[in-house]
């Protein structure tokens, strides 16, 4: 028979499976079963949609068994099975999304130590061949009459053909591997070993995994058998349940270790990281639920793929209902994962009913303010910790304070950071605002593309002299964030370049209007000169020993109009009224005022051009002329 060839991706995951030489080979089993819990989960969904199907869900169940003669290891569900279509499809090229990113994470080089990651990682029906020489599947679909098997000795291709199987489900028989001196495969055909490896990955798992355990137990007595008579014992076996089936998040906290939470997160929510906080809380009462949520340590590499899927999994007594469920969580927690259980879901509840009915709006905006405390928490008592979160998903706060008209400004105004002129790590508003000497009439902020620019910007170096600090605001969407917020306290926001930033005595105010008057022909010559460029060229107070700096006058700061331009948006509501400030007190300026004012026009004009292109590079902006500008700062030099 021709055999049927695997696609690019999926071999090559294969290859590494076949040739793997991890020590956690045990995994396997963990796998197989978990694809046999969700093939049971699917059938358990369609019965409570389709009334069709009847189903005794008690009859749901995981088998394993063992023939010591062919040396194989059988893993069998009453579930969904497959057609020979899905056989095809599930198991000759890689379905699953987090199948795909470990593959990604292995071409970039992210996953150096490859049998680590196999083992924290879930990997699915592949890593049967760890274990296995030949790996066959009968399955046949939840509906269908008829079943296939599915063959594979890996590399070289995969067969399917008609088979038989009694009932709808599946069977996957494994042929194991010689045991050689390192690997012992032999321990798989053990029931009491496997017994262990079920305990250690896959206890909650919630259907019955069960295996014939052969047991000596007392014989049954002939009752015409003297009291006296030595017990007799025989062999029996007996189908035992190896797992105790009770969920994760149905046990007590303190009953559940972070290694067995760490393990169910990562299998079940595809990571193969640990999250970095586990939250799990049961309420009882006017609603009832439990819940165990998890936030990742990591943004996954398809969360902003159309197509990545947010939101958690909803059960009702420990039947999942609903897989992805983004509507219990606010748009900016979608990052968190978890499980919520509670017998006030119905059954067959939509997706609309959920946002409307009292009791599941308590349990979301409970879930919310658990989360929230959990990350205030991270941020007071493992700053680290908080760090790595903020550094994953710091944005999607930032946009949760600026979205739905900033109804949320309050309930997340504590969790956000902002690096800082002077502080070596991103500080949080409240922080900052309680180093403030007690001077300082605002916080302070100016935008830029990171920390050392902005430290470096001329109008900062007024700010740093009083010792104030800086917020220094990197991202697009952060002085809408501060719009939004407007104040820390009782301390509103001000940026560096707002004219009334510092306050001035009225001597300055006085000695500045002197001064401005004084200088009005050569404020009114570079006006002139730039003319359609700049919207003013003022006089500047914000100046040290910096010559020049570019500012905007009005609602639309320069960086703003850089975030519009970058969403193709130009209007006139949304361009900068850029104004040119000039410092009276530099020496260029004192050699443009003698041109000016000796009509020497040629020189003042280029001098003028020179201010204007270093005050758009100081800005972060492109030259007009790269070349001219050139050319004229050398006409001056010779
Ligand atoms: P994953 O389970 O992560 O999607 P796998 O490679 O483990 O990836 O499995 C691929 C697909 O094969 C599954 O998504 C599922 O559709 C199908 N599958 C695997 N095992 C079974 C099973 N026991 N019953 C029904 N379908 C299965």
């Amino acid at each position: 028979m021709r055999k049927k060839q695997f696609k690019t991706e999926s071999k090559r995951l294969l290859d590494l499976m076949i040739n793997s030489i991890y020590t956690h080979k045990d995994i396997f089993l963990r796998e197989l079963i978990s694809n046999s819990s969700d093939a049971l989960d699917k059938l358990a969904f369609r019965a409570l949609t389709d009334e069709g199907v009847g189903l005794n869900r008690s009859d749901l169940a995981i088998d394993l068994s063992v023939n010591e003669i062919e040396r194989t290891l059988t893993i069998s569900d009453n579930g969904i099975g497959m057609t020979q279509e899905e056989l095809e499809n599930n198991l000759g090229t890689i379905a699953k999304s987090g199948t795909l990113q470990f593959r990604e994470d292995m071409a970039q080089g992210e996953a150096e130590d490859t049998p680590d990651i196999i083992g924290q990682f879930g990997v699915g029906f592949y890593s049967a061949f760890m274990v296995a020489e030949t790996v066959s599947v009968v399955s046949r679909a939840y509906g269908s009459d008829e079943a296939y098997r599915w063959e594979s000795s890996g590399a070289d291709g995969y067969t399917i053909v008609p088979a038989f199987r009694a009932t709808p489900g599946t069977d996957v028989t494994l042929y194991l591997k010689a045991s050689t001196e390192e690997d012992d495969y032999d321990k798989y055909l053990d029931v009491f070993q496997l017994e262990g490896i079920v305990k250690k990955y896959s206890d909650y798992i919630r259907y019955p995994i069960r295996a014939e355990i052969t047991t000596s137990r007392e014989k049954a007595r002939d009752p015409e058998t003297p009291a006296d008579a030595p017990v007799e014992y025989e062999t029996v076996k007996e189908l035992t349940t190896l797992n105790s089936m009770v969920p994760l998040w149905q046990r007590k906290r303190s009953d559940v270790t972070d290694e067995e939470r760490n393990a169910f997160y990562r299998s079940a929510f595809s990571d193969y990281q640990d999250p970095i906080s586990c939250i799990q809380t049961s309420v009882e009462g006017a609603v009832t639920y439990r819940a165990m949520l998890f936030i990742p340590g990591r943004l996954p590499s398809d969360f902003y793929a159309r197509d990545c899927r947010f939101g958690l999994q909803l059960y009702s007594n420990n039947v999942m209902i609903m897989e992805n469920c983004p509507e219990m969580l606010p748009e900016y927690f979608r990052f968190v994962k978890g499980v919520v259980d509670s017998p006030d879901f119905s059954l067959n509840i939509s997706r609309e009913m959920l946002q409307q009915t009292g009791q599941v709006k308590k349990i979301c905006s409970n879930l919310e303010k658990k989360i929230k405390a959990e990350l205030v928490r991270l941020q007071k008592e493992d700053f680290e910790t908080y760090l790595q979160f903020w550094t994953a998903f710091g944005i999607l706060l930032k946009y949760g304070v600026v979205n739905d008209y900033g109804v949320h400004k309050d309930f997340l105004r504590e969790l956000l950071l902002f690096p800082s002129s002077t502080q070596d790590f991103p500080t949080s508003l409240a922080d900052y605002v309680s180093r403030m000497p007690e001077d300082q009439p605002y916080i302070y902020y100016a935008s830029g593309r990171d920390v050392e620019q902005i430290a470096s910007l001329p109008q900062a170096e007024r700010f740093t002299a009083k010792g104030y600090e800086i917020l220094c605001l990197t991202n697009e969407v952060d002085e809408f964030v501060l719009q939004v917020l407007e104040k820390e306290g009782e301390k509103y926001f001000k940026s560096i370049d707002a004219d009334d930033a510092l306050p001035e005595t009225d001597d300055e105010k006085a000695e500045n209007m002197a001064k401005a008057a004084e200088h009005e022909a050569v404020t009114s010559f570079m006006k002139e000169k730039l003319t359609g460029r700049v919207f003013d060229v003022r006089l500047s107070g914000k100046l040290v020993s910096h010559a020049v700096c570019m500012t905007a006058d009005g609602p639309i700061s320069l960086d703003m109009e850089k975030y519009f331009k970058a969403l193709g948006q130009n209007g006139p509501n949304m361009t900068a009224r850029r104004v040119l400030e000039v410092n009276p007190d530099s020496q260029v300026f004192t050699v443009l005022a003698a041109a000016v004012k000796d009509g020497d026009t040629e020189k003042a004009e280029r001098i003028t051009e020179i201010l204007y292109s270093q005050a758009l590079l100081i800005a972060g902006y492109p030259l007009e002329d790269p070349s001219a500008f050139s050319d004229m700062v050398c006409a001056l030099i010779q």
